[in-house]
């Protein structure tokens, strides 16, 4: 049968973006719209044309993580504008439509829905090498819809932390993936030891290892730890990226690796 004029938009936007990355997680809390950011920040200073889109719903913070709180994407009648961050890095978030920030948890799930689509289909996002998609935690609905709107190319990455109640999200997230017949990109480790700013060594505070030997029990690729690093909580408070601000640091290289596998 035909299809609709919001199929044929959603599907001329998504045809005009080469990379659909989802940034997923078990649960919330584990550092996943740090790790989306910090990889649509990297793809940008890597020369690729990127869009970030921020769904998670349940608490949407790439605004705060980039500095662009209060702003407002100009909303034509037939698209949105996305809020560019720099040359070539452009942002959407549902934290940008919020009166406050509370406003989130009482849409109802239909309405997170519609929304969760209409963000890939109305935004402007033109030619993109790379959309990176920080996704609502979990594997409810939401991230259900995010995953479907965007298709079965879009590759997922699972972001985890080493503790072993972690790993559990973790494979129910891989496996949800692998039932909706999307690719994986693979799993990183958030938080996974502690990075010293005194000797700049990584201590092993929980256990670490249990991202790896998951990927390898799951048969997909691990892509990097990254350490628990003072540095990442203060640059996102304070809105700037540990890759922009400081991009030779062992963090953000850690950071820097998991692209190479995009
Ligand atoms: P999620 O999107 O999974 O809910 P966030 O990215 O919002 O998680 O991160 C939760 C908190 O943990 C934030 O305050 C963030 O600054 C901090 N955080 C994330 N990753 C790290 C890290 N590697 N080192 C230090 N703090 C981190």
């Amino acid at each position: 049968c035909a299809e609709s004029p919001e199929e044929l938009k959603l599907k001329k936007t998504l045809g005009r973006i080469k990379h659909k990355i989802v940034v997923m997680s078990g649960k919330g809390g584990v550092g996943k719209s740090t790790v989306a950011t910090n990889i649509a920040v990297a793809l940008s200073q890597a020369g690729k044309r990127v869009g970030l889109l921020d769904v998670d719903v349940h608490g949407p913070s790439v605004p705060r993580l980039l500095s662009l709180e209060g702003q407002q994407p100009h909303i034509g009648s037939e698209v949105i504008e996305p809020i560019s961050w720099s040359r070539n890095l452009w942002v959407m978030s549902l934290g940008f439509m919020l009166p406050s920030k509370e406003d989130a948890v009482i849409w109802r799930g239909p309405v997170k829905m519609g929304l969760i689509k209409q963000f890939v289909q109305d935004v402007a996002w033109g030619d993109l090498d790379y959309l990176i998609v920080d996704c609502p935690p979990g594997t409810g609905d939401e991230p259900l819809s995010t995953l479907q709107t965007l298709g079965q190319d879009a590759h997922a990455v699972v972001v985890t932390t080493p503790q072993g109640v972690a790993v559990d999200d973790v494979r129910r997230s891989v496996s949800f993936v692998r039932q909706l017949g999307n690719p994986l990109v693979g799993i990183v480790e958030n938080m996974s030891g502690f990075a010293c700013p005194d000797c700049g060594a990584v201590h092993n505070i929980f256990n670490s290892g249990g991202g790896e030997e998951l990927a390898k029990e799951m048969g997909t690729k691990f892509l990097g730890r990254i350490p628990i690093d003072p540095e990442v909580a203060r640059s996102g408070d304070e809105g700037f990226p540990l890759v922009k601000v400081d991009h030779d640091s062992a963090t953000a290289q850690a950071m820097n690796a998991v692209i190479k596998h995009m």
